[in-house]
Formats: C-alpha cells, structure tokens, sequence
C-alpha cells in the first residue's frame, strides 16, 4: 500500500533525488526546505512518515522533531533523520527527540528506501505491502486482492482499507472514531455510524466464505477482529 512521505531538505539536489526514488517505489512525496514549510504542508493532511534533515535553515530538524512527538496530532508519525552527523552525542540528541531512525549523509537510495520500508512496517504495518494471512483470509495489499480458500472477495476501498487494518491489529479493541482515522484518513469528516455501514458491508463480503464472525461487534467500544474463529 502506497504512503505519503514527507521530506524535509532544505539541499534541492538531494530533495529531489529523493523525491523521484520515493515516486518510483509507488509513495507519494512531499517536499518542504524548511520546518516552517513543512508546517505548512501538515496543516492540511498529514504524512505517513517524516523524512527530516538535521541541518536546515531556521529551526533545526531535531527540533522539528521533538515538537511533533509533543503535539497529540503527530506524535505517531514515524521520523527518518538525515543526518552527515554521526558522533555518538548527535545520536543520542536525535533518539532522545524520539525518532525512529536516522540514516547518514552520504546515503544510496536504496539503502534509503529499505530503513523507510522497515519504520513503516514497524510503526504502520498497514502502509506496508507486505501479504498477509490471518484465519484463512489472506490480503495482498500490492495488487489488492483478497481471497480466502482459493475464492476472491470483492471490497470496496474502505472494506479493503478496514480488512487490511484489522488483520495487521488483531485481537485489539478499535473505536469507530480510530477505525475511521485509519480506513478514512485525516481529512474527511464522516460520522461515526458510517463506520457500522462499512463493517456491515466487510461482514457481507466475508459471509460466503464463512468469515464474518471475525469481526467482533464490542459492545459500547467498537469492534475487534479475531485471528480465528475459535
Ligand atoms: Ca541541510
């Protein structure tokens, strides 16, 4: 599943050579030179993942850092620091700050896209395109497919979206206003009850191959999705 990347380099050379790898690699790129750019830029939807230079113009990207992991609204967004520092202090301030990982100037693009694959697979499996399988449903998120016991299941987006974040969170307790953050994104405002609507629809979808009752309705909390049927 493709992501928003958002990157923070105030050198337009290496801001573009980094944009056009991403776009290759199927994300979307973002591109700011400055902290109060990027500000801008999360004002409206925010990235699935920061990529944040050390060294920019104005406020530098380890502050920017620490201030989005003290802001509720982003303290979840997984940061990649670009750093041509590497001394043992710098790399202490730069985890301290809370982020995920750092990569160091020079870097290949490869080496780039690999650390981005695997923050976001730890922080938000997800955006990842990683198959996965789970009480005999088995989603490819690359190609969009579902299947179960050799049957394609038809979804919609949001089913598709919903599907896929319940079975890289199984067995936990989502509230209709988290589910809608994860299968409606930031920026829509959609009421809650929408979300009964979308889950009774996954729950049709699944009844031919006898796997709604994955998807546990939780009384006064939301719903939970079942690794299997036992
Ligand atoms: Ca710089």
């Amino acid at each position: 599943m493709d992501g928003t990347v958002l990157i923070v380099e105030d050198e337009p050379d290496i801001q573009k050579l980094i944009a056009v790898n991403l776009q290759h690699a199927g994300y979307r790129a973002l591109r700011a030179a400055s902290v109060p750019e990027a500000e801008a830029l999360m004002r409206g939807a925010l990235p699935n993942l920061v990529l944040l230079d050390w060294i920019l113009p104005e406020i530098l990207g380890v502050t920017f850092a620490k201030r989005l992991r003290n802001d509720q609204r982003t303290m979840d967004i997984p940061i990649i620091m670009l750093t041509a520092r590497v001394c043992e202090s710098d790399r202490v301030a730069a985890l301290e700050a809370g982020v995920d990982d750092y990569v160091t100037k020079p870097f290949s693009p490869r080496e780039l896209l690999a650390r981005i694959k695997a923050v976001m697979r730890r922080c938000a499996p997800q955006r990842t395109d990683d198959i996965i399988e789970i009480g005999g449903l088995k989603v490819d998120p690359a190609v969009r497919r579902v299947t179960c016991d050799g049957h394609d299941i038809e979804l919609g987006d949001i089913e598709f979206r919903l599907l896929h974040f319940f079975m890289t969170h199984p067995e936990r307790i989502y509230s209709r206003a988290q589910l809608l953050d994860e299968a409606w994104g930031d920026q829509v405002f959609v009421e809650e009850r929408t979300v009964d609507v979308h889950i009774r629809r996954l729950r049709q979808a699944l009844a031919p191959v006898g796997r709604e009752k994955l998807i546990d309705t939780v009384r006064g909390m939301g719903y939970r999705f079942h690794r299997s049927l036992n």
